[in-house]
């Protein structure tokens, strides 16, 4: 049987594109370089292995992540399928064993009599050869061979492709207190794109104390011995080199005043926007180590982020991804080779539901392409739909991997205020995006013979 798609990698999001495929009727080859050649985190031959927790986090379609599993089980995800068959106790989050996941997903796909398994590491060549075939899926993750990677860059410019994520935490702009942070930029220039959060000496002191006694994350063992960057160094790093270094490095006050004080303060921590609605704020140059509970105890002490709501931690770890706004076209076609498309983590999504959903897209979105039919994208009300206008937003900003949340949603009109009810009706309005949407999916695939 000759395919007519091919995927590569068969992770969360390789799986999921290729069991799309397989079961809307074409022929796709999949192929997978372990057990042959592993990553330095996979440990096993399985296809969609967990590599750290075997949490999918909550089920709750009151919350991001649960409505994202809602609207990847309306279409038909295989990795919600397998999950819901291997749950174990996890509250209201959806845990599964993750032995068993993996090998429901492995063996479901070994079965699909669509499905070409190729056993081996893909190349660049390779991909070149194989879209002689059709559509190519590109969802090699997060630790995504060397070869496959240079190719990567090569194909889609120099500085285009990270092996690293340096980033720092991001908040929702609703949980800022503006009546301290104030807007600016230095020297006025810029207008108003900055959010300040001015220190006093003491609230300076206090804060630098709290992060340099802070719990460290725990580095993995193909993780040690990294240098880093002199440029994305841990905040921990630089404060601990003197008590002033963020005073004068990171955290400088120079053409700044705060208008409550007229007075030019001690030291700011900036807020950049992370996205055109301005409904999240990234902390700038806080790139951090410190584990998750640390970072919302440390920076809290921030003036102005006491209540801040925290959508992502800082992390620094090994992660290969795009820079999607400038390489990625808006259903994950590579616009520099628009027959390869991308998905999972690859495509600067983050988390495994998160990826599995990328994937899910792709293999849809090729089920169109060999029909010849338009790929219908998600509306940006719901979770899927967040997650690529996110990947496609072109504000000015250090591009960072980013999982499923609140402050991705466009804001409300007229806004509601209190937050219960705003999340109330987020949730909402993302559930009546989304059932428009599938009916469009829905007919575009009976279009192409398949159903959902
Ligand atoms: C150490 C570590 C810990 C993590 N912990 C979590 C966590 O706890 N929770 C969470 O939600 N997310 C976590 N992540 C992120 C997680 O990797 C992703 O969420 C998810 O696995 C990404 O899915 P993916 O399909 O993009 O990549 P993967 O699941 O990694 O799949 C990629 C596949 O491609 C294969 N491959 C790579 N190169 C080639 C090639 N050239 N040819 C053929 N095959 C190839 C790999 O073997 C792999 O099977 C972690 C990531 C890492 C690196």
């Amino acid at each position: 049987m000759r395919p007519s798609a091919t995927v590569i990698g068969a992770g969360l999001a390789g799986s999921e594109a290729a069991w799309q495929i397989a079961r809307a009727g074409h022929a796709v080859r999949l192929v997978e370089m372990r057990p042959a050649r592993s990553t330095p985190a996979h440990r096993t031959g399985h296809f969609a292995e967990l590599v750290c927790s075997n949490s999918f986090k909550s089920d709750l379609e009151s919350t991001p992540a649960g409505l994202l599993k809602r609207e990847m089980r309306e279409l038909g995800s295989l990795t919600l399928a397998v999950a819901d068959r291997c749950r174990v106790p996890g509250g209201e989050a959806l845990a599964v064993d993750r032995e068993a996941f993996a090998r429901g997903v492995t063996e479901a796909l070994r079965g699909q009599p669509n499905v070409l398994l190729e056993e081996r590491e893909a190349t660049g060549d390779d991909v070149a050869r194989w879209l002689g075939d059709g559509p190519v899926v590109v969802a090699t993750g997060p630790l995504t061979s060397d070869g496959l990677a240079e190719w990567l860059a090569t194909v889609t410019g120099s500085g285009r492709l990270f092996f690293f994520d340096a980033v720092s935490p991001t908040v929702t702009a609703e949980s800022i207190d503006r009546s301290v942070a104030f807007a600016g930029s230095r020297y006025g220039k810029g207008g108003e794109d900055y959010l300040n959060c001015p220190f006093t000496k003491e609230e300076y002191e206090a804060f630098v104390a709290a992060l340099l006694a802070a719990e460290r994350a725990p580095l993995h063992d193909f993780e040690q011995g990294v240098r880093y960057f002199e440029g994305c160094l841990p905040i921990e790093e630089i404060a601990s080199r003197g008590a002033r270094s963020l005073a004068f490095g990171n955290f400088k006050p120079v053409g700044l005043t705060d208008p409550r004080t007229g007075r030019r303060p001690y030291a700011v921590l900036q807020l950049r926007p992370e996205n055109a609605d301005r409904t999240l704020y990234s902390l700038v140059a806080c790139q951090t180590r410190l584990k998750w509970g640390e970072q919302a105890r440390v920076f809290r002490l921030v003036p102005g982020l006491q209540n801040a709501e925290f959508v992502r931690f800082g992390v620094i770890h090994r992660n290969t991804y795009l820079h999607a706004p400038e390489v990625l076209g808006r259903t994950l076609r590579l616009k520099a080779w628009p027959t390869v498309r991308c998905a999972g983590q690859i495509t600067g999504v983050e988390g495994y539901m998160e990826s599995a959903a990328t994937g899910l897209l792709a293999g849809l979105w090729t089920v169109l392409d060999l029909s010849g039919l338009e790929p219908a994208e998600p509306p940006a009300d719901c979770v899927l739909g967040s997650l690529l206008a996110y990947l496609a937003d072109q504000t000015e900003r250090d591009f960072a991997p980013m999982n499923a949340n609140w402050g991705l949603f466009p804001p409300l009109d007229p806004p509601i205020r209190e937050k219960q009810a705003r999340r109330a009706a987020l949730a909402q309005r993302a559930r009546a995006a989304f059932e428009l949407w599938l009916q469009d999916v829905r007919t575009a695939l009976r279009s192409a013979g398949a159903e959902l």
